[in-house]
């Protein structure tokens, strides 16, 4: 078990590419708290499909979106567990406009979830980690459209890009006291963010994907893997497409 012992921190665990991190991570013997914002129900099951493992499990209600919440749900993991050695900022939505019918808050939103979530739970994260001397390892979901950009995302791209310069900035940061930071960057994955897209527009996606198909979270799920165990102990400040060869 590579990750016995260790603590685990998943936002947005409850369901799609968080909830097969979670799982991923508890496998390997990682004690798992994933964090959700509304869907309690789900976030239960995902605890108990956790716990079969024979680890610990526990979610927490918080919107990543806001600062003191975050820091309060890092207290309480402390609390409970002593430390966090892994971090996995997943949590994450979309609001898809075209730019001109995009306003403000649709904008907002998206900064506030996908960045500032991540920034507010790496901030509080990385501070108990260096309290604690953890070498630890904190993954951050971009997505390859941060890398390339997308029609009617241009709230999310911001974001997603702005994820990968947080990401090789804090590795920068933070990489002397052994806490290695990366992110991955998914292509299409089949979950209930991409339920929403017609079938013509799948279509012409799987079209252009090299490999033709939509990954599952569980892809995703292990890259976060190695980048949460030791095997990627001289590894920081990389981004790793998980896309089927859609971005090269
Ligand atoms: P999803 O199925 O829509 O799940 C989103 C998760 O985030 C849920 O657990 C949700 O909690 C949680 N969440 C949303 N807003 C939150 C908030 N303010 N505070 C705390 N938790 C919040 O999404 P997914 O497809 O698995 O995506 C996971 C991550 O991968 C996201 O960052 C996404 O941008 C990224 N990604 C996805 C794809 C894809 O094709 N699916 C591609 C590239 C990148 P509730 O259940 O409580 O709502």
């Amino acid at each position: 078990m590579i990750l016995k012992d260790k603590v685990a921190l998943v936002t947005g665990g409850s369901r799609g590419i968080g909830k097969a991190i979670a799982l991923k991570l508890a496998s390997l013997g990682a004690n798992i708290v994933i964090n959700y914002e509304k869907n309690q129900e789900s976030a239960d099951n995902v605890i108990k499909e956790v716990e079969s493992f024979g680890v610990k499990g526990l979610a927490l209600q918080c919107n990543v979106a806001d600062y003191k919440s975050c820091e309060d749900m890092v207290k309480n993991i402390a609390e409970e567990f002593g430390a966090v050695d892994i971090l996995v900022n997943n949590a994450g939505i979309t609001r898809d406009k075209l730019i001109l019918r995009m306003n403000d808050e649709d904008f907002s939103a998206v900064l506030d979830v996908n960045l500032k979530g991540a920034f507010n739970c790496s901030k509080h994260v990385a501070s108990l980690m260096l309290k604690k001397k953890i070498k630890g390892k904190i993954v951050n979901i971009s997505s390859v459209v941060g890398l390339i950009g997308n029609v009617g995302q241009a709230n999310y791209a911001a974001a997603k890009a702005g994820l990968i310069g947080m990401t090789k900035s804090m590795a920068k940061e933070l990489g002397g006291k052994e806490i290695c930071i990366n992110a991955v960057a998914p292509g299409f994955i089949e979950t209930d963010m991409t339920k929403v897209l017609s079938e013509a527009v799948i279509e012409k996606m799987e079209s252009a994907i090299p490999m033709k198909k939509f990954g599952k979270p569980e892809d995703v799920a292990e890259i976060v893997a190695f980048l949460s165990t030791p095997s990627s102990n001289y590894i920081t400040g990389q981004v790793i497409n998980c896309d089927g060869g859609m971005v090269m």
